[in-house]
């Protein structure tokens, strides 16, 4: 199961509507954050993500928006007598800032925190793997893409009967192996197998100008979550940041199944934004979302599938 669980959609300032950027992707039980603005830990609390299960953490950039929550997190892990290490990835000056953020008040974490500073890379865990890539936004700055592993096809029994292979520890072997041998013949995984099956592919932009770099690293992207600050030109000014249009145009070059608009300035209401957004999206006939804050996207069976956390509840 995969779910992308928006934490704070706004960006540079919380507004009462919505909190600054932090993203939540649950992946097999695990919690990896992107971003972890001011008031972050408030914000799990209430989408009821528990900070032990966070065992990596991914920041794009040292604007305040995007990690002042930091502390206060490593402080409530620790609060909660925390024994894990965390891990801590960031662009250049992450380790400095880390060391400051841990050198503050009178606490030492008790568990092990480990920095790394990437450039632009490729970082494999089990079943997925994290690209960094570098974005414009005036200082060192990077995007992620949380890429799930492919999976082989699935056995197909008309060829595994033209091969004579039956059901049983046999393919598992091969599976196990990749090929194997019968009455001296090889026979290849990939021979009775159907088409590989695409891993999930979700990238996030953190604060950038339209920038040639996202789209290449998301190409044909289920999500694209894209700073989308503002709705003009005009409204930027000399910003480092991207218009809907901007982000659209990236997103259709791109390919990309979804478009998230995110990052969105506090002058704008949700109303007045996502009226402004259906117009310019609909132009370039791109897939959107302009996700609030505790709205979640699951995928299921190559489709996403979208709730709010908060609908319903008391
Ligand atoms: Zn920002
Ligand atoms: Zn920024």
């Amino acid at each position: 199961m995969l779910e992308v669980i928006f934490l704070g959609t706004g960006g540079i300032m919380p507004t009462r509507e919505r909190n600054v950027p932090a993203i939540a992707i649950r992946y097999k039980g695990e919690i990896l954050l992107f971003d972890v603005g001011e008031g972050t830990i408030r914000q799990m609390n209430t989408a009821k993500i528990s900070p032990m299960k966070v065992e990596k953490i991914f920041i794009t950039h040292f604007h305040g928006d995007h990690y002042l929550g930091l502390a206060a997190l490593i402080q409530t892990m620790n609060l909660w007598n925390r024994e894990k290490p965390l891990h801590i990835y960031g662009p250049k000056y992450t380790f400095e800032f880390v060391q400051n953020f841990l050198n503050s008040g009178f606490f030492r974490p008790g568990f092990e925190v480990h920095v790394h500073e990437l450039g632009e890379t490729r970082l494999k865990f089990g079943d997925y793997e994290v690209w960094s890539f570098k974005v414009e936004h005036g200082i060192p700055a990077l995007g992620y893409v949380f890429k799930e592993r492919d999976r082989r096809g699935k056995f197909v029994s008309e060829k595994l009967a033209q091969y004579g292979l039956k059901p049983g520890p046999i393919l598992g072997k091969l599976e196990k192996e990749g090929k194997i041998e019968v009455n001296g013949k090889v026979i290849r995984l990939e021979d009775v197998t159907g088409p590989k099956r695409r891993g999930v592919k979700i990238a996030y932009t953190g604060d950038t100008e339209p920038a040639e770099r996202v789209k290449l690293f998301s190409e044909r992207a289920d999500l694209l979550i894209h700073d989308a600050t503002y709705l003009s030109a005009e409204d930027r000014g000399e910003g480092y940041h991207s218009t809907v249009g901007e982000a659209c145009e990236i997103a259709k070059k791109a390919r990309v199944k979804l478009l998230a608009l995110f990052h969105r300035a506090f002058r704008y209401t949700y109303d007045e934004y996502l009226r402004e957004a259906e117009a310019i999206c609909r132009e370039f006939g791109v897939n959107f979302v302009v996700p609030r804050d505790f709205d979640v996207l699951e995928y299921k069976a190559g489709n996403w599938q979208f709730k709010n956390l908060l609908e319903g509840a008391e």
